[in-house]
């Protein structure tokens, strides 16, 4: 019986229903049955590293602490409060704003230690919640409104947000406050009260996407309605005017044709709006961890695996005015407000939640190309702001801020990528840990066996291939270090203490598995020759040239010839080209010689924010 643990009808439940009677777009809708299947978690076959024992260091590290610096803990988090408590929003996203920055903030504060920034936290934890109206609600819509537009989106952040500080310091009146936002949910949304799919925008996605922290929330209570909770939300997905993201998912229809264009863009009957889609896949996978429901698993794997051949292009990231669009076979056309760094981040995160997931390093590759190249060239040079569209050619810009606050959404969004990079480098596998990402660093591990293990990296990496990791097991141990040898790098060269590795396979892992005594040293040489990527539209050829992770980008400041004139082809040896390091200008981390073009590395390309770094990825090929 899964009705039976229904809510009462409050005044509430009445209220939400009233909009219905008057033909709102949040009509009541009967469930259909839900699955009875029993229940079967799954556990990761990767987890995450604490962000507390983790210090990244070298160019990725340097990127980490401005952004925490600059964009993280210089945030007033008061300012993201004060929208809570004027409940007479009807159409905006102020509420998404608090979640966003605090999800960045607990993993600042988790990272630096910083007490000072914890007890501000606080504060801003304990300010927020003093905002919950007597019925549970946190938000910011008027009481005729609620469910319309970002509204439960919004709670949704708020969730997240208070079970991250939760997670870092057991706070309980965090979790009885989300408990109880959660708690208010149900009464308005659920079986015989609102449809989740009719509730805001883009058929019901933005509003479905509360399934990850519902999901959540049940992890940390055992609370047998959130998962019902969630179960119905993903049965409604597959209701006739749902937005289909089990089924779709297993058909070979691209992510931007499963409906038809909208007439209008930002509109309910938008079904391509990325970041939101991408949002529900989150927490789908999070569902799947607590059914064992493959089919939820596979619906995620098989669309990321979609949006990845369709949309992703060579930067790592997509979109279209916020939209999935076959960005992937356009890329060499300018594109409306391309690539927003929400979209970025959140394939970030769907790539980390399926490596957790999998243990396959191609999402670890897909993070890589993500961070280097279109997260990374997003953010400010200090880590302050980040754009909100980033184009593959033409002059960088931020965003306008949005709904009264100071900020948008990719800003608030920019820095969780960040701050993913340091969780997912090094992480933990059943057996022993894993290299993701390369970087100066040093990591204090936990083995299986339960032995501390300290691992130091050096390297000036991505601007050199050279990686040096030392391990400090506290005892001579065997176990399999397992190491991402990068799709790009086809001809490694790994040793140990001085003894050469066979076989390494790029798009792998790498293991060694031996007895690791203290001292032990591993030297990994990665392939950074000069790749020529080509690409074509109707009308003419188009190439660029990656180094590593990097893309390199043509930039204004590197000279002639004139940014948009077509280039000689490069002439390269089986896909290779000679790439001869010059002096950068100021502002750029790295430059090159490539036959009768300089470049850069694409996150430097830009980087002045105006005119006078005007840049170019793809360049059209003369004759
Ligand atoms: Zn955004």
């Amino acid at each position: 019986m899964l009705h039976c643990d229904l809510p009462q009808l409050t005044r509430r439940h009445v209220l939400a229903l009233l909009p219905a009677l008057a033909g709102s777009a949040c009509a009541r809708r009967e469930s259909p049955p839900l699955d009875t299947e029993p229940r079967h978690p799954v556990a990761d076959v990767l987890s995450l590293t604490a962000l507390d024992q983790v210090q990244l260091g070298g160019y990725l590290g340097a990127k980490v602490d401005r952004c925490i610096r600059n964009r993280i803990f210089a945030q007033h988090p008061e300012h993201l409060v004060a929208p809570f408590r004027q409940r007479t929003e009807r159409e905006g996203w102020q509420t998404e704003f608090w979640g966003k920055w605090f999800l960045s903030a607990v993993a600042a504060c988790e990272y630096t230690h910083n007490a000072g920034e914890r007890a501000r936290l606080g504060d801003s934890v304990h300010s927020l919640i003093a905002t919950q109206t007597g019925d549970g609600y946190i938000g910011n819509y008027a009481a005729g409104s609620h469910l319309k537009g970002w509204d439960v989106w919004g709670r949704k952040y708020t969730l997240l947000g208070l079970l991250a500080w939760c997670d870092m310091t057991g706070d309980a009146a965090a979790l009885a406050s989300a408990r109880r936002l959660a708690a208010h949910l149900m009464t308005e949304v659920g079986p015989g009260a609102a449809d989740i799919v009719h509730c805001g925008l883009y058929r019901g996605m933005a509003a479905s996407s509360v399934l990850e922290p519902i999901v959540l929330l049940h992890r940390h209570t055992g609370d047998e309605r959130l998962l019902r909770f969630a179960e119905w939300i993903v049965s409604r997905w597959s209701a006739p005017d749902g937005p289909r993201l089990i089924e779709d998912a297993f058909t070979a229809v691209p992510v931007a044709e499963r409906f038809p264009r909208p007439r209008k863009w930002f509109s309910w009957e938008n079904g391509e709006k990325a970041y939101e889609m991408m949002s529900c896949y989150a927490g789908l996978l999070e569902l799947y961890r607590a059914t064992g429901r493959a089919s939820w698993r596979d619906a995620a794997l098989r669309t990321h695996s979609n949006i990845f051949s369709t949309e992703i292009n060579i930067t790592g990231s997509g979109s279209s005015e916020e939209c999935w669009y076959g960005g992937r076979a356009r890329q060499t056309q300018a594109a409306h407000n391309p690539m927003e760094t929400c979209v970025t981040v959140t394939w970030m995160h769907l790539c980390a939640n399926l490596l957790r997931l999998t243990g396959d390093p191609r999402y670890a590759d897909a993070i890589e190309t993500a961070a280097y190249n279109a997260l990374l060239g997003a953010m400010a040079p200090d880590g302050s702001r980040f754009a909100q569209y980033s184009a593959l050619a033409g002059i960088r810009e931020f965003g306008p801020p949005q709904c009264g606050m100071e900020l948008n959404c990719c800003e608030a969004n920019g820095p969780r990528g960040v701050m993913l990079l340091p969780q997912v480098a090094v992480m933990m596998g059943a057996e022993g840990p894993v290299c993701n990402l390369y970087s100066e660093g040093t990591w204090n591990l936990r083995l299986p066996s339960g032995a501390a293990l300290r691992i130091e990296a050096k390297t000036d990496y991505p601007l050199s291939g050279q990686v040096d990791l030392v391990l400090h097991p506290a005892r001579s141990e065997s176990f399999p270090l397992r190491l991402r040898i990068p799709d790009w790098s086809p001809q490694t060269a790994l040793t140990v203490n001085g003894s050469r590795i066979g076989n390494v396979q790029p798009g792998a892992y790498a293991t060694l598995e031996r007895l690791w005594k203290p001292g032990d040293r591993v030297r990994l040489q990665l392939d950074l020759r000069g790749r020529i990527l080509r690409a074509a539209d109707e009308s003419r050829q188009f190439a660029t040239v990656a180094r590593g992770p990097l893309v390199l980008a043509r930039d204004v400041r590197l000279g002639q010839p004139a940014l948009d004139d077509p280039v000689a082809d490069f002439a390269g040896d089986a896909g290779f080209i000679g790439l001869e390091a010059v002096a950068p200008p100021p502002g750029i981390a790295a430059a090159f010689r490539a036959g009768q073009v300089r470049l850069c590395d694409f996150a430097s390309a830009g980087n002045t924010w105006d005119a006078s770094s005007r840049y170019r990825v793809w360049m059209p090929l003369s004759g």
